[in-house]
């Protein structure tokens, strides 16, 4: 793996402009906004692609559904309903699989929120469940060889991935394990992605099969009920989504972004997915804002604006010791933290290098990053 350093144009307020995080046009102010800045190459979108209403085993009409991501500032969802599990089809009986979405879609029509067509092939193992999305017609997907089912939601030109590969309802020892039929699908390059993050659930296991078969990293809600109260969004939690690295903010852009491979799961406070992609996030979020020594110290305050809402928990791989801090330094979310550093004697420059230990860029592996700095 290459060393990498990013080399954040220090000391505001020299930064140029152009290198000031930007948004793509949501209302971050609202509190309950899930927010990570755009990387230097690529939008940021923040996409939940997997939930349920009543037209399968859901508790909710599909409106709510745009409200909560409305309320989320997400950029994308899908009703991603069980095509062949219909449990309330004698309270509401609908041949169209294809309902949901369209209500939710045309629902979506005065909001910045873009309703992506989907649907869970709901089988027995193998293959499990698998969301397909960007599909054109659900429907067509009812086919009993689920093999069949893959090929159709291709032929569609969806982008598929394996839901909750760790669900002990399939898999009794929570271990995500590939079968021969995965293998297959991968090979023929009709089985895309994998949740690495499902709900209230993570896999390692299924997170090395992600890297080791170039599938691509997804975190989902699986929301039956209510956000709200799922993911405790009074205490200050977020619902799981996958952050996708775009050129645009359009279904096309998504879809080329996901079959790309270019995601990132957020869940409760980590980040999860490949290096390139969590390194692209994590270095977006950072900036150095300010380093002054103390007078003719040799310590110096080296302040760091986050702006993003995962709380960075920093481990210090730079050799120098820290007044402010034994242990782990935790960023604050969308604010500046400030740390002492003790360099010995004062120096034109320095690096800070840091292990981030809730960004996930293997199984057992975090992230590290270092900070170019040059102290005033
Ligand atoms: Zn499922
Ligand atoms: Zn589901």
């Amino acid at each position: 793996m290459k060393q990498y350093c990013f080399l954040l144009l220090l000391l505001y307020p020299f930064l140029p402009s152009s290198a000031q995080p930007h948004g793509h046009g949501h209302d971050h102010h609202n509190e309950r906004a899930i927010h990570f800045p755009d990387t230097d190459q690529y939008l940021t979108l923040v996409a939940d692609l997997h939930m349920h209403t009543v037209f399968s085993d859901g508790s909710v009409w599909p409106d709510i559904r745009v409200e909560e991501a409305v309320r989320d500032s997400l950029d994308a969802i899908s009703l991603t309903e069980h095509l062949e599990y219909q449990p309330h089809a004698e309270d509401l009986p609908h041949p169209d699989r294809n309902r949901a979405h369209d209500i939710a879609a045309e629902l979506a029509l005065p909001h910045d929120l873009m309703v992506l067509r989907g649907a869970e092939v709901t089988r027995s193992m193998p293959p499990g469940h698998s969301n397909a999305i960007f599909i054109q017609d659900a429907n067509k997907l009812l086919i009993d060889d689920p093999v069949a089912a893959f090929e159709e939601a291709n032929r569609q030109g969806a982008f598929t991935f394996w839901n909750h590969p760790n669900w002990i309802a399939q898999r009794e020892d929570g271990v995500a394990t590939l079968t021969d039929m995965h293998r297959d699908l991968i090979r023929r390059k009709l089985l895309h992605g994998i949740e690495v993050v499902n709900d209230l659930t993570i896999s390692k296991e299924a997170f090395r099969i992600a890297l080791d078969n170039n599938l691509t990293v997804m975190g989902t809600s699986d929301i039956h009920g209510l956000v709200d109260w799922q993911y405790d969004l009074h205490k200050g939690g977020h619902r799981p989504v996958t952050l996708v690295l775009a050129t645009e903010r359009t279904p096309e852009a998504m879809k080329a972004a996901l079959i790309a491979g270019r995601t990132v799961a957020w869940f409760e406070n980590t980040l999860v997915g490949r290096e390139e992609n969590v390194r692209a996030v994590v270095e977006a979020s950072l900036r150095v804002t300010s380093a002054a020594y103390f007078g003719a110290s040799s310590v110096v305050e080296v302040t760091i604006h986050n702006d993003s809402d995962a709380a960075y928990l920093l481990e210090n791989l730079s050799g120098y010791s820290l007044q402010s801090d034994l242990g782990p330094i935790t960023l604050s979310p969308n604010g500046s933290t400030s740390v002492n550093v003790m360099t010995l004697k004062q120096l034109g420059d320095l690096s800070l290098k840091f292990r981030v230990l809730n960004a996930m860029v293997e199984p057992e592996k975090a992230l590290e990053v270092t900070l170019q700095i040059k102290p005033e």
